[in-house]
């Protein structure tokens, strides 16, 4: 955690938000990696409500998601879950949920962690001036995609608020919930892609069940 001019210790918490659909292996690693590397106190969890950008594809339950989310987390006593997208009607933006992190405790140094891919998604998408105002941005690597772009959106949000985004180097994890869908669409394990509890309740609740009807 930082310290403040009176020697006190600011707490810093991560905020690690996601469709979870479902949660697996490089969420958690992500995860843990960002709360080593800046010292944070928690990492809370906050499943999506209705993305509004996966209309597409098959999105689980936010019921089943919260509960899988759940499941990983349990093992690490630094992680937390938050109701907070699931709960609020409409689209889930991180604008909103920074902004209700960030006004419930201003005392805190918020941190939101995303994925190589995410950043870019979320500096390009939503007025992103403002996201800097609430938190500071940790973006992990991940197999497939460059933190390279990051640097090139500097010319559009210009020097202070690139200093407030932290690219971070995780062990690399080629697993995407996209991936696990698509196995359990055609039968395949996904042992050791998610936990094992995980893994059970999918199996015991036939979460991605509709998906083995689908023809690709
Ligand atoms: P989907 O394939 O359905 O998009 P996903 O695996 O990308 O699923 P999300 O719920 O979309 O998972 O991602 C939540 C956050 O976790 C995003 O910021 C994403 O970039 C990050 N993330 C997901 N998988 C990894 C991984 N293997 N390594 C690092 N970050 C990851
Ligand atoms: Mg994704």
């Amino acid at each position: 955690s930082n310290t403040t001019l009176m020697g006190k210790q600011r707490r810093a918490v991560g905020l690690m938000g996601g469709t979870f659909n479902p949660i697996h292996y490089g969420h958690l690693v992500a995860a843990e990696a960002a709360r080593d590397a800046f010292n944070l106190d928690q990492v809370i969890f906050i499943p999506s409500g209705q993305p509004p950008h996966k209309s597409n594809v098959f999105v689980a339950d936010p019921e089943h998601r919260y509960l899988m989310t759940f499941l990983a987390i349990v093992p690490n006593q630094h992680f937390e879950l938050s109701r907070v997208e699931i709960d609020r009607p409409g689209p889930s933006y991180t604008l909103n949920t920074l902004q209700y992190f960030a006004e419930r405790d201003p005392a805190i140094d918020w941190y939101f962690i995303t994925g190589a891919d995410a950043i870019l998604d979320i500096l390009t998408w939503h007025q992103p001036e403002r996201l800097f105002g609430y938190a500071e941005f940790i973006a992990a690597s991940r197999p497939g995609y460059s933190l390279d772009k990051i640097y090139a959106l500097e010319q559009r949000l210009g020097r202070e608020h690139m200093e407030r985004i932290h690219p971070l180097e995780v062990p690399a994890l080629a697993i995407s919930s996209s991936q696990i869908r698509e196995r359990l669409r055609m039968g395949l394990s996904i042992k050791y892609l998610v936990p094992e509890a995980v893994e059970h309740y999918i199996a015991k609740n036939r979460v991605y069940q509709a998906l083995r009807h689908e023809r690709r």
